[in-house]
């Protein structure tokens, strides 16, 4: 009996703090921090060290993204070599044993999704920035968000076991609201189908592709390589040829170019949300998306009038 009592004193008094033990996740963007939150919900505490707006490829790693990575139990990388510039640096000095890559606290997002842009043959220096493993912004479409949120929920799992079936019903919430997301962004673009782009990064296949769009050229001569005034003319006589008139711009770009480029086409020039945050109005993963596409189609409204 008093055996039984102190047990249950044991539980009562260990119970809150179990309760309140959120996994402790940090992402390298605002993406897969948004998606951690979708699926791990109150069980987890996730915070993202890049914000929406800036250049993921370019990162200022700041004293307090070492802490954060210090302090975590979990560490999501969009991987693709994203964050190659920034990232190995803040993972050593960090001195967590947990997060490092091939560590139980290590989940690179990329493992299921589809990935555009694998090159092949070999890749020289005169490419520019080109990703061997194909191009990193796979995130930008609702398809790959899915799979992401999946593997996100995996890996949660596997380090709470206690609440796979919070996690199960949390993903599911979540696929029912982002089907019902990809029924309103197709009706909005279904207008465009075929539709000729242009955008200053390479930012947006995976998007372009998913909504139809075709990107016929990009402000960058090469990825990562700002605009040359050779470059920037073959593509207005490009955009010219084949009926380009929006351009899609990240917001940590200029958009000198940008702009002169649609002035001698009386096109417009677009700036995208490329990641949650980068927008005010993209606050979360369905919320970019319910942005950039009504930014997207308005544009795309006025240019070809349809
Ligand atoms: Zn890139």
């Amino acid at each position: 009996m008093l055996k039984t009592i102190t047990l249950m004193l044991v539980v009562a008094f260990a119970a809150p703090s179990i309760a309140n033990a959120q996994l402790k996740v940090v992402a390298t963007t605002e993406d897969l921090a948004s998606l951690a939150r979708e699926v791990g919900g109150d069980k987890v505490a996730a915070t993202a060290l890049a914000k929406g707006y800036q250049d993921p490829h370019f990162v200022d790693p700041k004293p307090s993204f070492i802490l954060a990575v210090s302090r975590a139990d979990l560490l999501i990388v969009v991987g693709r070599e994203l964050e190659l510039g920034w990232l190995p640096p803040l993972l050593t000095s960090s001195r967590n044993a947990k997060v490092q890559p091939g560590s139980q606290g290590f989940l690179d997002a990329s493992q299921n999704v589809k990935i555009l842009e694998i090159p092949n043959g070999q890749i020289t220096r005169a490419m520019g920035d080109v990703h061997p493993m194909g191009n990193p912004h796979y995130w930008l479409e609702p398809g790959n968000g899915r799979r992401m949120a999946m593997t996100i929920r995996d890996k949660l799992t596997e380090l709470s076991p206690n609440d796979k079936g919070y996690f199960a019903q949390r993903y599911a919430d979540f696929d029912q609201r982002l089907t019902a997301g990809e029924k309103r962004w197709d009706a909005a673009m279904a207008p465009y189908k075929g539709t000729k782009i242009v955008t200053y990064h390479r930012s947006w296949p995976n998007f372009m592709e998913r909504f139809g769009l075709d990107v016929m050229g990009y402000v960058e001569p090469k990825p990562c390589v700002p605009p040359s005034p050779s470059h920037t003319l073959e593509l207005i006589n490009e955009m010219k040829r084949q009926g380009a008139k929006v351009i899609v711009v990240e917001p940590y770009f200029d958009l000198k170019t940008p702009q002169a480029i649609v002035n001698q086409l009386g096109g417009k020039v677009m700036v995208l949300a490329p990641s949650v945050g980068g927008a005010k109005e993209a606050a979360d993963y369905i919320q970019l998306f319910d942005y950039d596409i009504a930014q997207l189609a308005a544009a795309l409204k006025q240019a070809t009038g349809k």
